[in-house]
């Protein structure tokens, strides 16, 4: 299921590089091109990079089925899972993140800045990203919490990825 939502619509997906030699990540551009660069990604990180590369794959199903994003219980799974998520303001923005997620709204960690992101549309990817990556947690850049046990830490959110994305497979 998770292969077909991403191939949802038919189009190839393109993955660019980003010229730049710092950092070790990627982001979605729309629906059919992923950007990632890896000039600081080390051996440790190879994780991180893994788990950027999930998540953006995320952001093109959300992209890609927009009936399915539109069904993410966002706000129900943010109270049913309270421990999963972090909550985060900035000026007028305001949600929850899943807090495995490298940003927030405001992320001391980050130029203690105000953040132009979606707390849902990024906790969506990220969930996406945790289902295959968090068996025995993931700890990213920035603001990211570990998530340990995903499955049974996040409950809520494992049983709706395992039916609205994953097909029922677990995997682990
Ligand atoms: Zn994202």
């Amino acid at each position: 299921m998770y292969r077909s939502l991403l191939m949802a619509g038919g189009n190839t997906l393109y993955i660019q590089d980003i010229a730049r030699t710092t950092g070790c990540g990627g982001l979605q551009v729309d629906a059919n091109l992923i950007k990632l660069y890896d000039g600081a990604c080390s051996n440790a990180s190879l994780g991180v990079f893994r788990h950027f590369i999930i998540h953006e794959s995320g952001h093109i199903i959300s992209a890609r089925n927009p009936r399915l994003y539109q069904a993410y219980p966002h706000s129900s799974l943010s109270q049913s899972d309270s421990s999963c998520f972090q909550y985060s303001s900035c000026g007028s923005n305001a949600g929850y993140f899943l807090k495995s997620y490298a940003l927030r709204y405001y992320c001391a960690a980050y130029s203690s800045k105000c953040v132009d992101i979606n707390a849902r549309y990024e906790s969506f990817a990220e969930s996406i990203s945790d289902y295959l990556t968090s068996t025995n947690g993931y700890t990213g850049a920035l603001c990211s919490v570990t998530i340990n046990n995903f499955n049974s830490t996040c409950s809520n959110t494992f049983t709706w990825l395992k039916t609205n994305v994953y097909g029922g497979y677990t995997f682990y």
